[in-house]
């Protein structure tokens, strides 16, 4: 695939912000010699740095049907086809110090999804969202709401840990939203909890802070979402504990409303 090619086909997904690496072009040996959980093919042309891309990954946004459509195993299919995608991602610098694309987990058929800002260390290391301490209480949540985790979808803003888990950066944001994106097509969550401010904000395109973003509903790609504080913060100041419980009961009341 050529540059102007892959180019072409990225703005195609919405990747209309590409990182460019400022080190010189891999020997085209290297480029060949890609696997699964690396770039297949890298792009290179004078003036326009490198840019590494999946070899063919035409096959992997394949929602000819609607999304509606397809059973939950379909969903699952293609919820995997397009993490496979995502491991191999170097459309942003977060690639730069990854050790794990942390993808999201889940029900392919789940009626409630959370979406974080992005990776902390635990969850760069085990490839997994939410599995450190904020995520034990995330568990905890959604059990106080009477769902099981594996009920739920689970994923972040960026995919990458941000270094120093620093918030990641509109233009990392931008660059990974089509993954999000696609991950709210593929399982059509009626209801999206928004955890913190950053994710909030990122999610709904919004400047507003997080105290005016919370307590409403919001839309987005057809879903309903309600902000609230992320775990982390739960963690650290006892006082949000009560406001998230008052949010996660309007959300469970709002899922039982809509499942009649
Ligand atoms: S954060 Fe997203 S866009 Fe950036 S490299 Fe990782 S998967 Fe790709």
């Amino acid at each position: 695939m050529s540059l102007r090619e892959a180019l072409t086909y990225l703005d195609g997904l919405g990747f209309d912000h590409l990182y460019r690496r400022s080190m010189p072009p891999e020997p085209a040996a290297q480029d060949s010699a890609s696997s699964e959980s690396e770039p297949a093919a890298q792009a290179t042309e004078a003036g326009a740095g490198s840019l590494s891309i999946p070899e063919d990954p035409r096959s992997l946004f394949p929602p000819a049907e609607p999304e509606a459509a397809l059973s939950p195993e379909v969903r699952l299919q293609r919820l995997d086809e397009v993490r496979r995608l995502s491991q191999g991602c170097r459309v942003c610098g977060l690639c730069e110090r990854r050790q794990n694309v942390v993808f999201g987990s889940g029900n392919p058929d789940a009626d409630l999804m959370f979406v974080g800002e992005g990776p902390g260390a635990e969850e760069d290391r085990q490839g997994l969202p939410f599995v450190g301490a904020a995520g034990e209480l995330l568990t905890k949540i959604i059990g106080a709401i009477d769902l099981r985790r594996d009920q739920v979808y689970i994923a972040n803003m960026v995919k990458c840990r941000p270094p120093n888990n620093r918030d990641p950066q509109p233009d990392e944001i931008a660059a990974c939203r089509p993954y999000l994106d696609h991950q709210i097509d593929l399982v059509k969550p009626k209801v999206i909890v928004a955890l913190g401010r950053v994710a909030a904000q990122a999610l709904l395109q919004s400047n507003l802070s997080l105290g005016r973003l919370r307590g409403t509903w919001h839309e987005y790609r057809g879903s309903e979402v309600r902000a609230t504080y992320h775990p982390a913060a739960l963690l650290r100041y006892e006082k949000y504990k009560r406001p998230t419980w008052e949010d996660m009961k309007v959300v469970r009341d709002r899922i039982a409303a809509v499942r009649g």
